[in-house]
């Protein structure tokens, strides 16, 4: 049994009957780590050290028969956007190259006290601002079903880490659709839940009003046992309401019999790669024979969400971006003969093209007489998305859409032309706007390529898109592909 393979589920069965130990599961991963990161580039930092000694707590207690949490010895890679106390947490940025953050995150204090095994952080595009993973500020990270191509981002490192099998499952971030889409680049299932069903206390802002935290697994079963372990409400984060968590790993299980799915014909435009578009239609006429009902559909004001993104996000991130300005925490050019030298210095050197691109845009689109032309009317172009959403799930259960209108392209293609990378963000951005849920799973290849569909949900509707998900991957096994590295 390659103890590597399995999923974070298959893995918590097998501990608990004692069938292996956490420690050999670790070892297995870090083995994997150290054999093909090297091509890959999925990991910043390895947390080997500690992994082991976790891994060996967890041992310690099984074999005394002490009741655990489900996630306990469970091997974990996180995006280096998240603050783990006393592990470097760069967002892949040199602005904070060597900072190591002095609390955890909400979510990763919920998993060292359930003792997750944290084996290490994953590379990004520098503070996921980015759909490729080249913009991180260290090194690119590769796809690992062709080394030549990119793994999509900005979750780029855990996507291609749950790919690679270098561990059991990973947490990434998704504002814009960076869990879905690097999850549909590499053949893995991302979900990005409801904004605000997870919470986001100590994982590094980029658009706060979009920001969202999710995981990425080998099945969608897995992102419903995962889910389920780290949402709901955290007083840290006022944008975490009460709501009740569902019991997702239950409500998967139930059949999609009269379940309504609705196919948007925006979706479905020119510049759809032809065998991404078969395979959605496809993956539709699987989900009639399973007994749901496709209904075509309209979200007329798709085609606006880019736009409306690109002047969204970037206004936020000139906001947030400000903390990092040499006196607080990470790098400072504290040689600068004045304070505003050692802003500029500290800022110019730290920071990477696309930051600084989108401070530019947003500094712009928030400065007075330009408000209203472009920040309003964005905002008011968001509004119009939600209403869409809004409408069609008035007697529509689920939609499904591409993830991407193309599966994932050379490195280095589009360096020179960056608004290449965010018209390719047109499937995964109109969800963000409107703040519902999406999961992006593996429903065929198109040149040796993955290519994921993602099935959009209500807000707070996580268990009905899993369910589809799970019941999808129960006839089909696009899922259990793996790659070969080479
Ligand atoms: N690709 C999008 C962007 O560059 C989305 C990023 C994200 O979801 N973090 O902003």
């Amino acid at each position: 049994m390659d103890l590597n393979k399995l999923t974070a589920l298959e893995t918590f069965e097998g501990l608990r009957d004692k069938k292996f130990s956490s420690e050999e599961i670790t070892k297995k991963y870090l083995e994997q780590i150290k054999s093909f990161d090297s091509k890959v580039g999925a990991f910043i930092t390895l947390n080997e050290t500690e992994a082991l000694s976790q891994a060996k707590l967890v041992d310690a207690k099984i074999k005394h028969n002490e009741s655990l949490s489900p996630l306990a010895g469970i091997p974990v890679a996180i995006k280096d956007l998240f603050c783990t106390k006393g592990i470097k947490s760069t967002g892949a940025s040199k602005i904070l190259e060597n900072y190591v953050p002095p609390y955890d995150a909400s979510v990763v204090k919920t998993i060292r006290e359930s003792k997750g095994v944290i084996i290490g952080k994953t590379n990004l595009d520098e503070f996921a601002m980015g759909g490729s993973g080249e913009n991180s500020g260290f090194f690119p990270t590769h796809n690992p079903w062709d080394i030549s191509r990119v793994p999509g981002g900005s979750s780029s490192g855990s996507a291609a880490a749950v790919a690679a099998d270098m561990c059991a499952y990973s947490l990434g971030t998704d504002t814009g659709g960076s869990i879905r889409q690097p999850a549909s680049f590499c053949n893995a299932t991302g979900l990005k839940p409801t904004y605000g069903r997870v919470s986001r206390y100590g994982v590094m802002a980029m658009t706060s009003s979009l920001d969202t935290i999710g995981p990425i697994t080998k099945n969608v079963e897995d992102a419903a046992f995962i889910l389920q372990q780290i949402a709901g409400r955290d007083e840290k984060d006022s944008t975490t309401p009460a709501e009740k968590v569902d019991d997702y790993l239950q409500e998967i299980k139930k059949d999609i019999k009269g379940l309504r799915i609705g196919l948007p014909k925006e979706y479905f435009i020119e510049g759809v790669d032809e065998e991404v578009r078969n395979i959605i239609l496809s993956a539709a006429k699987k989900f009639e024979e399973m007994g749901a009902e496709v209904i075509d559909v309209s979200l007329p004001h798709t085609d606006l969400a880019v736009a409306a993104y690109y002047i969204i996000c970037p206004s936020e991130v000139s906001s947030n971006m400000a903390r990092y300005d040499g006196i607080r925490y990470g790098l400072s050019k504290r040689d600068s003969r004045e304070l505003l030298d050692l802003y500029l210095d500290t800022k110019t050197s730290g920071f990477g093209a696309e930051v600084k691109r989108r401070i530019m845009i947003g500094t712009y689109a928030l400065s007075s007489g330009y408000y209203d032309a472009y920040y309003k009317k964005a905002m008011q172009v968001r509004t119009l998305v939600k209403q869409d959403f809004d409408k069609t799930f008035e007697d529509i259960d689920v939609i499904l859409t591409p993830v991407s209108p193309t599966p994932a392209w050379k490195l280095g293609e589009n360096t020179n032309n960056p608004l290449k990378d965010y018209l390719a963000d047109i499937f995964t951005i109109p969800a963000s706007l409107a703040g519902i849920c999406g999961l992006s799973l593996p429903a065929g290849f198109a040149g040796g390529l993955p290519v994921g569909i993602q099935l959009l949900g209500k807000r707070f509707d996580e268990k009905t898109i899993l369910r589809a998900g799970y019941q999808y991957q129960q006839v089909t096994s696009w899922h259990n592909k793996k790659p070969d590295i080479k």
